[in-house]
């Protein structure tokens, strides 16, 4: 399998020089030159398989120029023993219509893990590859769980180097906790004074930025990015639909070939894009549901075909879905429009010069046929993780009660009972506030985010994941602040000093 760039600029490129690169050099993203398509053989084979195993099948089919031996070395590397359930992405059942896929159980309790831990083991098997002399320097915008995942993913990766930027104010206290305490002498973490959007804006502006790159070459130094928008963080998500559908075929709930819907919180579009990948390979799929906040820029887009960007940004309490420009939705017009790279190209010109575009009328269709859009706002969200608790016993995070209340409306509005899979993106300890609120209303107000912890621990016999337990004793090793056109200039000093 080669890879080619969205904007036309580069292709041929083999997957460790995609995933090394992050972003092309004419600032698209990396898709694969083909398609990949599977039967339902294939799928029925995965159900008597471990998520490893499943990951080896999946991941080989584009990660072709990995030996069978290095993608089995990355994925048992990964999906180890930092995992605390051993199906690592399990299925719970909420009812006879309707899951929970779980991609909280690893050691940042979001499901960012399930992609950045995997993806430094991709990169270093990729510079050996590839030949590259130059250290690798992993540059980060977050809106809080990508950057604890990364750095825990490359802390003391050897060969590499991590800076994380995130917005000052814009992250969860818990979220800030865990970056700030990071250890490695590899990592960097810094706040900037903007919201999201600035942070990965200013990211992008510094991986285009030649006279820069220039002077970190004469280091020895090059740049990549472990956003979303790298192939080797995208291609990982795949696995995990696949899987899911390979457990409700175990557990009964579905005969192969069966279609099914999954419900998707979305941000930069990453994971919901890994869903239809996933079904543009074979993989049944009726719906794909697309939850966002307030910043319901997505929503507005399935429904009108125009992006718009020029609007309000909300903090809200499902904060990693704060995005008002989704990178990834790059990728599908470019791949619902027969890879059309003049069209995605103006598009995405249209929206940095005049902050939005507007997709034909077939394009519209194409996006309507496959996804729904809805969301919700964080009153609506708080009801949700209070009712289901209340009726279910099951807890949810902020992101993934954003996804549950968009899946009531979508019932209501479509009357669609299709078997369904909501993805649970994060563990509710880690958005502990909001979550203990919505329990137990403002009687909580002055407790420590530690006493929280443990109050939800005793009210739903679940365990504090490790990760978050003993944050507070944790020494703060990162204070580093900039304001958000100061980043090129943040980034310079650490590296250059090196
Ligand atoms: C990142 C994140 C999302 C959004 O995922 P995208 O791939 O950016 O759409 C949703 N929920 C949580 C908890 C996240 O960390």
């Amino acid at each position: 399998m080669t890879y080619k760039s969205t904007r036309g600029g580069m292709s041929g490129v083999t997957a460790a020089e995609a995933i090394k690169m992050g972003i092309a050099p004419d600032g698209g993203l990396f898709v694969p030159e083909s398609k990949v398509t599977v039967d339902l053989d294939f799928i029925n084979e995965l159900v008597d398989c471990s998520y490893l195993k499943r990951a080896e099948k999946i991941l080989s089919l584009y990660l072709d120029d990995y030996a069978g031996e290095e993608l089995a070395d990355c994925i048992s590397k990964a999906y180890g023993d930092k995992f605390s359930n051993s199906e690592i992405a399990p299925v719970v059942a909420i009812n006879e219509h309707l899951h929970m896929l779980e991609l909280w159980h690893g050691p940042t309790c979001a499901f960012k893990d399930m992609a950045l831990q995997i993806l430094p083991h991709f990169l270093v098997k990729a510079i050996k590859k590839t030949g590259e002399k130059a250290e690798i320097v992993i540059l980060v915008a977050t809106s809080g769980d990508t950057g604890k995942a990364a750095l825990e993913g490359f802390a003391d990766v050897e060969g590499t180097r991590i800076v994380v930027f995130y917005p000052n104010g814009g992250v969860s206290e818990m979220q800030r906790l865990q970056m700030v305490t990071q250890k490695g002498g590899n990592t960097d973490v810094i706040a900037v004074n903007g919201n999201f959007d600035d942070t990965q804006n200013g990211v992008k502006k510094i991986f285009t930025d030649e006279a820069l790159k220039e002077k970190l070459e004469r280091k020895g130094k090059k740049f990549s990015s472990a956003n979303s928008i790298n192939w080797g963080r995208l291609v990982p998500q795949i696995v995990y639909y696949f899987s899911a559908y390979a457990d409700l075929i175990k557990k009964g709930g579905i005969k192969a070939g069966e279609k099914i819907n999954f419900v998707v919180p979305t941000g930069n579009f990453g994971n919901i894009l890994a869903a239809w990948y996933a079904m543009d390979m074979g993989l049944p799929v009726n719906r794909l549901i697309c939850a966002s906040n307030q910043n319901n820029v997505l929503t507005d887009f399935i429904i009108n075909g125009v992006y718009n960007r020029k609007r309000d940004f909300y903090k809200t309490i499902s904060p990693s879905m704060d995005i008002l420009i989704s990178s990834n939705l790059e990728r599908l017009l470019f791949e619902l429009n027969g890879k059309n790279s003049d069209l995605v190209s103006e598009w995405m010109r249209e929206l940095t010069k005049k902050g939005e575009y507007r997709v034909d009328g077939r394009t519209k269709e194409r996006i309507q046929k496959v996804f729904w859009g809805g969301y919700s706002n964080d009153d609506e969200t708080i009801a949700s993780i209070r009712s289901v608790y209340q009726e279910s016993g099951y807890l949810m995070d902020t992101h993934t009660a954003v996804a549950m209340d968009v899946y009531d409306k979508y019932v209501i509005y479509s009357r669609d009972l299709t078997p369904t899979v909501i993805v649970s993106t994060a563990s509710p300890f880690k958005f502990n506030r909001s979550v203990a609120k919505a329990l137990f209303g403002d009687k909580i107000k002055n407790m420590s985010e530690f006493e929280l912890l443990s109050l939800l621990s005793r009210e739903t016999g679940w365990d504090i994941p490790a990760g978050l337990k003993d944050l507070n004793k944790k020494e703060v090793l990162h204070k580093k602040v900039c304001e958000k056109d100061g980043m090129p200039d943040a980034v310079m000093e650490i590296l250059l000093n090196d």
